[in-house]
């Protein structure tokens, strides 16, 4: 039933599995749009290509907040099912399955791997001590813990960071720790956990060999691994807790009543599970696609965040259970909106929902993704004002004018037929290259570079432009000796939207469906960029294709999406993204990273707004702050943090540690030996790799992250301890 080349490569491709427990929103998208983009065009050029996902159903949180809303977790799970494949499809996001992991086929799964890695001896019972709930009965997850900060005493915090300080402990350090759920004093209690032992020496043997290959494409990527990794026989690799206790909503292990399968063995299971249940119903092999030998290859689209549980645990997982690993995993960044996190009281926390709702056109956001995307793990910002220039300068100025501006006349002069001549050669020597583009811009959406096949393609539509500009159809409109002139102008004008139509498809599949309507022609398909609509070809009556964006429909969409400042409530707050919720820690330490970053004065802002000097202090005020000449005498990659160095500081006999958030900026083997200026009596914070005592001075640009970070250093002379004033 399916009909590909022999030369069809086959290909299966994954975005992690969205929490279903929240809203799809904003920040989700660009890892959604970014792979329907990659998967469209691996279509388009005829491989056999299949899209799986699925709803991420277990957990603590669904259990909880269905018996809040006083309905099964089956019923919860199903109706945010039906939210999150309406808000997929509302931004054309074209999964060939969006399943469920609580299904039976990732049960199936789940199981099978689970009794292989047990048989292979990597699974191990552990006994280990959690908070319990006495009253609810039940343990503690981290973020159903709050108390009182240990560092700084603010009151109501969650049991692994401080909101107020920033400081990041274990639940137990918590002074006066109450369960979220039932407001018990919770307990300590042991529980037998099964463990999978990612540090065994065949993991380690086995990633060491095979996971720089998974990460190939990104070199940052390979320098996460490295760190992670470490030298051989570093033994970095912890093993990772795979179970949890009753009461549990998910899937109870074989053989050990009362224990769950946790997140590890569970969600990226959907993925099989999925793939499976697409398999039943397209007649599909699955081995074919995940057994050991298997020749297809396999992608996973991840959040960086989840990059260490792709790359080194699911990959051990797999390979230990019989199953092919991932070719590879591209992991990107984080969404940020005019430069800040999203935030619910700037309105910028923007749910799929409420963009559709407004009325904006999700075909806007997917061409703006898609111009800052380029297939590395950097963080991508949605600027407001350049989400609507670029928008209404590129889509509508650039690429929909061209068929406004050639369609009428060839409508109303010519009945909506092109010319009657071949065309090719005198096109080629009219548009050059722009035929010719076509494996250029296939490159770069091969290689995720969505940024650069959309500068190439916004050259060529310049070019077109050009052209308009230079032969002025409706200048030649008005005359009549000019009619085969014209004739021929805009029959070049309607090919050359047609080819910039084919290669903007992958970004905008509605509008580039709506221009085939109007083109009257088939489906276009990558090989199509090789000719041109046949002579005498008839088009249909052009109709707009597409809106500009304006201002108010943007401050429509942030009213609605601002909420009051309601008192905090001692709920846990969703978790935003699927396996995220399970990389606390991972996500803790981003936030420690830029808390680092910002000085103590600005700390809070958002960084779009500090443009100006900050209010006048006293001399007085000033000389509290204790600065001092610093000799950098060690500088480390810290393990597990995306943008710290450890620092160890000589101030003159005595040595500091710091961690700074540098590391986008300099090697630390190029910091030894340099000297810096430091905070020398910033009150000391415990971080989560250690003790962080004081702060070095580098110089940024608040609005602009790119523009790169320069430590200060004092002129030569200077000695270690001397006082900066
Ligand atoms: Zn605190």
């Amino acid at each position: 039933m399916h009909d590909f080349p022999m030369t069809a490569r086959k290909i299966l491709v994954t975005s992690a599995l969205p929490y279903a427990n929240g809203a799809i929103h904003l920040g989700h998208l660009v890892e959604y749009i970014q792979t329907d983009i990659w998967v469209r065009f691996q279509k388009m050029r005829g491989n056999e290509c299949w899209y799986v996902c699925a709803d991420d159903t277990h957990g603590t949180p669904i259990m909880l907040r269905a018996e809040k809303e006083g309905i099964a977790p089956e019923q919860l799970i199903k109706r945010v099912h039906g939210e999150h494949s309406r808000d997929f499809a509302g931004f054309h996001v074209a999964f060939d399955n969006y399943h469920s992991t609580h299904s039976d086929e990732t049960r199936h799964y789940a199981e099978d791997i689970f009794k292989k890695l047990k048989a292979a001896g990597l699974i191990e019972v552990r006994a280990i001590e959690q908070f319990y709930d006495p009253i609810k009965q039940m343990f503690l997850p981290d973020r159903y813990i709050r108390g009182e900060c240990p560092k700084c005493g603010a009151k109501d915090q969650y049991g692994d960071s401080c909101e107020a300080c920033g400081a990041a402990y274990a639940p137990t350090d918590l002074k006066n720790p109450l369960s979220a759920v039932s407001g018990a004093t919770p307990e300590l209690k042991s529980s037998d956990h099964f463990f999978f032992k990612l540090s065994d020496p065949r993991c380690q043997t086995f990633l060491r060999r095979a996971t720089r290959e998974v990460c190939k494409a990104q070199p940052e990527a390979i320098n996460k691994l490295q760190e992670w990794l470490g030298e051989p026989g570093d033994n970095r690799l912890t093993d990772w807790d795979i179970s949890r206790d009753a009461p549990y909503f998910g899937f109870e292990i074989p053989d050990a009543p009362g224990k769950y399968f946790y997140v590890w063995l569970d969600a990226p299971i959907g993925y099989m599970g999925s793939f499976q249940n697409l398999c039943a119903r397209h007649n599909l092999n699955f081995d074919d696609y995940w057994a050991r030998d298997s020749k297809a290859e396999l992608y996973h689209f991840v959040g960086k965040d989840i990059l260490y549980f792709h790359a080194l645990f699911w990959p051990a997982e797999l390979e230990h259970a019989g199953y092919r690993t991932p070719t590879s995993v591209f992991a990107h960044g984080f969404l940020t909106v005019d430069g800040a996190k999203m935030s619910k009281s700037r309105g910028t926390f923007i749910t799929a929902e409420s963009y559709l709702a407004a009325g904006l056109n999700p075909e806007w956001l997917r061409y703006y993704f898609a111009a800052k995307l380029n297939g590395s793990m950097e963080d991508i910002d949605l600027s407001l004002d350049d989400f609507l220039n670029r928008v209404n300068s590129d889509l509508i100025g650039k690429y929909i004018n061209i068929a406004s501006r050639a369609a009428g006349f060839v409508q109303k002069r010519f009945g909506g037929e092109l010319q009657h001549q071949h065309l090719i050669d005198r096109f080629r020597a009219d548009m050059p290259g722009l035929i010719e583009a076509a494996d250029e811009i296939a490159a770069h959406y091969e290689a995720r570079d969505f940024a650069k096949a959309i500068r190439k393609i916004m050259a060529l539509a310049d070019q077109v432009n050009q052209y308009v500009d230079k032969n002025q159809p409706w200048v030649l409109a008005k005359n009549p000796e000019h009619a085969e002139l014209l004739h021929y102008v805009c029959t070049v004008l309607i090919n050359a939207f047609r080819l910039l139509t084919l290669y903007l498809k992958p970004i905008l599949p509605h509008l580039a469906k709506e221009a085939e309507e109007f083109l009257n022609i088939a489906p276009l398909h990558w090989a199509d960029a090789g000719h041109l609509l046949p002579p005498a070809h008839v088009i249909n009556a052009y109709e707009h294709l597409m809106q500009r964006i304006e201002g108010k429909q943007i401050d429509a969409l942030l009213a609605a999406n601002r909420e009051s400042l309601a008192p905090a409530t001692s709920a846990p707050t969703p978790e935003p993204h699927s396996q995220q919720r399970h990389a606390e820690h991972q996500q803790h330490v981003v936030q420690q990273e830029q808390k680092v970053k910002q000085a103590p004065a600005t700390s809070g802002k958002p960084p779009a707004s500090v443009a100006v000097a900050e209010p006048s202090i006293s001399i007085d005020d000033f000389a509290k702050v204790d600065l001092r000449i610093a000799r950098i005498a060690a500088a480390a990659h810290v393990d597990g943090a995306d943008k710290l160095i450890r620092l160890t500081l000589d101030i003159g006999g005595e040595t500091r540690q710091v961690f700074a958030g540098i590391k986008a900026a300099y090697d630390p083997a190029t910091l030894v030996g340099r000297l810096t200026v430091m905070v020398a009596n910033l009150a000391p914070r415990k971080m989560k790799f250690g003790m962080s005592e004081g702060m070095v001075l580098a110089a940024s640009d608040p609005d602009d992250k790119n523009a790169g970070l320069f430590l200060l250093s004092p002129d030569s002379g200077a000695q270690p301890g001397m006082k900066v004033k």
